[in-house]
């Protein structure tokens, strides 16, 4: 641990040595290497969080560098290549993976059990659905967000404590639409993202736990919508039986 690098954090009482030895042992992979994915990826490599993967199948084309990750000199180079390369050379104390491969029902299972947390930051329906049941099913905590011009939205999800995504959109999400995307209300978005990821792995009480928090850039606000259990969700009530596996995770002992 370098302790130096990271004192300006380690200084409160949150954090300290305990915590930053926690985020080394961390894993937290990123789905979606976009302008939201961009910011949280050098949020919590700034943080020290000690592995990082990066899930996406696409190559970075001239719309893309408005994500801060990717460079000009990145055109036609494998999204995942060209973020690995800027979060080594930007802290290499910490180990990048790249997974440069969608996310689909063959490795979603396999990929995601490597990892402590999963950020889900793509539009893709599909893909946010196939998250979610795999992050369900093995218990794995996952924060989403997504932007939708000037407004951006961001949940926690704590399998079997916290409503699901299908709890909350039903059993198919709405089609996926070419939203337009503003860097600031990306940044915001991802801000409050990479809070709750590190909120949880520093054992922290997670604010956003069971909210979906909505940023408006043009009127300033956060609102928080707290979300409810949907009874006959499809997703959470296959594993109802696994609950008390599950609840380890209590915030009145943080
Ligand atoms: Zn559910």
């Amino acid at each position: 641990m370098n302790s130096e690098r990271y004192s300006r954090q380690n200084m409160l009482p949150e954090f300290g040595t305990d915590g930053q030895q926690k985020l080394e042992d961390a894993g937290v992979l990123i789905i979606g290497a976009t302008s939201i994915g961009s910011t949280l990826m050098y949020n919590l490599a700034s943080a020290g969080v000690g592995t990082i993967g990066i899930a996406d199948h696409n190559i970075v084309g001239t719309s893309n560098l408005n994500a801060p990750i990717h460079f000009e000199e990145d055109l036609g180079t494998l999204k995942v290549i060209s973020a690995a390369r800027k979060l080594r050379a930007y802290n290499s104390l910490i180990n990048v993976i790249p997974h440069a491969t969608a996310i689909n029902k063959d490795n979603a299972y396999e990929i995601i059990s490597q990892y402590d947390i999963v950020v889900l930051a793509v539009n893709n329906p599909q893909t946010a659905m196939l998250v979610n049941e795999a992050c369900v099913e093995l218990g794995k905590p996952f924060v989403h967000g997504k932007t939708n011009g000037f407004v951006g939205t961001a949940g926690f999800v704590l399998p079997h404590e916290t409503p699901c995504l299908a709890c909350f959109f039903g059993e198919e999400l709405p089609p996926e639409e070419n939203y337009g995307s503003v860097s600031g209300v990306s940044s915001t978005v991802a801000a409050l993202m990479s809070s709750a990821v590190l909120q949880y792995l520093l054992d922290a009480p997670v604010a956003m736990k069971g909210y979906l928090f909505i940023y408006n850039c043009m009127t300033a606000t956060i609102d928080k919508i707290e979300l409810t259990h949907r009874h006959d969700c499809p997703v959470c009530n296959q594993s109802a039986d696994a609950e008390e596996d599950y609840d380890d995770f209590d915030e009145e002992e943080v």
